[in-house]
């Protein structure tokens, strides 16, 4: 099959555009729900951090409360519970002297530990404070806040109360952030990478998918245009034989009852080919639309005798045969009526094509026989001629629109090349098949397969 370049173009077209949009949906997609992760991903390490948060702050202000007794004054024993404490009034005891069990969580480097005054005056902070975060007493609620290298912190204070029940001052716990905010950069850095790269193979794979999608509707367009100028072919060929007559008539002054009778002869017979080959483009249109009146109720459907029908087409065909000094035979090969569901006008047309077909491509002398047989639930029905046969090269061809193995020849014999597609047509929406057998000089065999007692397309 050949496409123009500019159909080629237009496909081309077409197909960057259906892929483009395919990745651009996708591509959206994709970043939806690489926001969504990151945003659970953020919620879920959020949640947990907070609850760690709550937890070592509140283990810390119940253990402080047990050993507080005078407001704003930290006693011997907080020092001794918590050594790694450094007050501000005085300097930070040496870890030399602390054993390493007793330095506990405010001193393994997440967790940083300030206490305040009632009046908000800072009194001690845990020895691993960061040099660059805010000394502030800060509110009463949880909130982030960042020291001098961009570190963050979330923060949460608490009130503390002497052992007796009065208010002492407060505790504040910061814990780092810099674990959790690496593993975002990490989550982030694989996201930003990981969607190109995924919108890359999308994109890979939409132009593959997209032209595999395309090449039917690419197939179908290049036969609709086949089919279109073949038909303008075929039409302008009785037109201009039409016009030529007209006109070299016009040019006759004065005409003979003889000559105008000619002339309307030859008038006459280019339009009936021309409404023949109308007719059989309307056929074949509607019976490529499976929405139109063909497969739906206003086509009648009714039993089909085989039998009856087969006998009434002989008797139709016989004149052609004997005017073209052919014999033709009908074998009914079943004792009893053969019956299919279908549009009676419509198998007729089939049989007739392939019967007239038979008598026009048989020498003469020769024959045509019409079977009749059942083989399972089908009914068989097969016309041989002994006629000049087709090539097995062409027989691929011979149920393609408008073809015809020798045009001048079919041309002069009055055919258009459709009679073979419009039986193949009618042959499927009556859900059968239709095949055939020939050698080149010895004749053709035509074998139509209907199911019988079933329904046409519908
Ligand atoms: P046409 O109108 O040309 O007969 P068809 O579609 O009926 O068109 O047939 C297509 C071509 O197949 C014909 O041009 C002819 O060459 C070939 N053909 C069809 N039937 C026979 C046959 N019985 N014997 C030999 N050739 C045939």
């Amino acid at each position: 099959m050949i496409i123009k370049p500019d159909k080629l173009k237009l496909f081309r077209k077409t197909k960057w555009r259906l892929a483009s949009w395919y990745i651009s949906g996708i591509s959206l997609v994709l970043a939806i729900i690489g926001f969504g992760v990151y945003e659970a991903i953020i919620h879920a390490h959020r949640i947990t951090v907070e609850k760690e948060l709550k937890t070592v702050a509140g283990t810390l202000h119940d253990n402080f409360e047990i050993i507080l007794d005078t407001p704003g004054k930290l006693s011997d024993d907080v020092k001794q519970f918590f050594p790694n404490l450094c007050l501000v009034d005085s300097s930070c005891p040496s870890l030399d002297n602390i054993s390493n069990y007793r330095i506990g969580t405010i001193d393994n480097g997440q967790y940083y530990l300030q206490i305040f005054d009632l009046s908000h005056h800072l009194i001690a902070y845990s020895r691993n404070y960061p040099k660059g975060l805010s000394q502030k007493k800060q509110p009463d609620k949880k909130i982030i806040i960042t020291d001098n290298q961009g570190i963050r912190y979330l923060q949460q204070s608490h009130l503390l109360h002497t052992n007796t029940g009065e208010n002492w001052g407060y505790l504040q716990v910061s814990r780092s952030l810099k674990d959790f905010d690496n593993y975002l950069k990490m989550v982030v850095l694989i996201l930003l990478l990981g969607l190109p790269l995924a919108i890359i193979l999308i994109g890979i794979s939409a132009w593959i998918l997209t032209g595999i999608a395309m090449k039917p509707i690419a197939k179908s367009y290049h036969q609709i245009q086949q089919f279109t100028a073949d038909a303008a072919h075929e039409l302008r060929t009785p037109l201009a034989a039409t016009l030529a007559t007209i006109e070299s008539t016009l040019m006759i002054s004065s005409l003979t009852e003889n000559e105008l009778r000619n002339t309307l002869e030859t008038l006459r017979k280019q339009t009936k080919r021309l409404s023949s080959l109308v007719s059989d483009l309307l056929i074949l249109s509607r019976l490529d639309c499976p929405l139109n009146t063909i497969s739906t109720t206003s086509i009648k459907k009714e039993k089909i005798c085989l039998n009856d029908l087969i006998s009434d087409l002989v008797k139709e065909v016989a004149n052609f045969a004997i005017s073209s000094e052919i014999i033709l035979i009908p074998d009914i090969r079943v004792s009893y009526p053969l019956e299919i569901i279908g549009n009676t006008e419509q198998i007729y047309r089939l049989l007739f094509n392939l019967v007239v077909n038979g008598i026009q491509y048989t020498p003469t002398g020769g024959q045509v026989t019409i079977i009749l047989k059942q083989h399972n639930n089908f009914a068989l029905i097969q016309v041989q001629d002994t006629g000049i046969g087709i090539d097995n090269k062409e027989l691929p061809y011979i149920f393609e629109r408008f073809y015809r193995v020798d045009k001048a020849r079919s041309r002069v014999r009055g055919g258009s090349g459709l009679g073979l597609s419009i039986a193949k047509a009618l042959v499927l929406a009556h859900h059968g098949t239709i095949q055939v057998n020939s050698v080149v000089d010895k004749g053709s065999l035509f074998m139509v397969k209907l199911p019988i007692g079933r329904n046409f397309r519908s």
